[in-house]
């Protein structure tokens, strides 16, 4: 817990937030701007940053929260489905790692998040793929 951190707050309960879900080592919340309405945020209570500093002892307690109220937002709130995803450092508005479970029904209008896709050229998958395996071994 870091004092001048929101979701520390939040997670101590001296910020207000809406709770969704509380564990032993998460906590769910409603966004405060969602995308849609029942965007939820799971943060581990243990104040870490990024993916890379979650240890692996939370791993599956953050992401089984995370498919918990996925399924809750399809069976509790009629969504057809959900768009699951966290930001690290870059477009990370607050420092403390969160994963968001956006709410997702055909025709919503969010289409593909507003990602430009690009195309590979020939062989550069491949050259990709092999520095990738490559850091994946390191
Ligand atoms: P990101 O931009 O991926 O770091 O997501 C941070 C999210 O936190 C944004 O979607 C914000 O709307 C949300 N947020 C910021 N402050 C609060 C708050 N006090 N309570 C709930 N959600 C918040």
């Amino acid at each position: 817990m870091t004092s001048e951190c929101l979701f520390c707050g939040i997670i101590a309960g001296t910020t207000p937030a809406t709770i969704v879900l509380e564990t032993d080592d998460v906590v769910g919340f409603l966004d405060v701007r969602p995308v849609f309405k029942g965007h939820t945020l799971l943060v581990p209570r243990e104040h870490v940053v990024t993916l890379s500093d979650l240890p692996e002892s939370l791993i599956v307690p953050l992401f089984s929260s995370a498919q918990r109220v996925a399924d809750a937002i399809t069976s509790g709130l009629g969504a057809q489905g959900t768009f699951v995803a966290m930001n690290n450092v870059v477009s990370q508005s607050v420092a403390h790692l969160h994963v968001h479970v956006v709410p997702r029904t055909k025709g919503d209008g969010l289409r593909g998040f507003f990602w430009p896709r690009t195309k590979y050229a020939d062989g550069e998958a491949e050259e990709y793929a092999a520095k990738l395996r490559a850091a994946l071994e390191a």
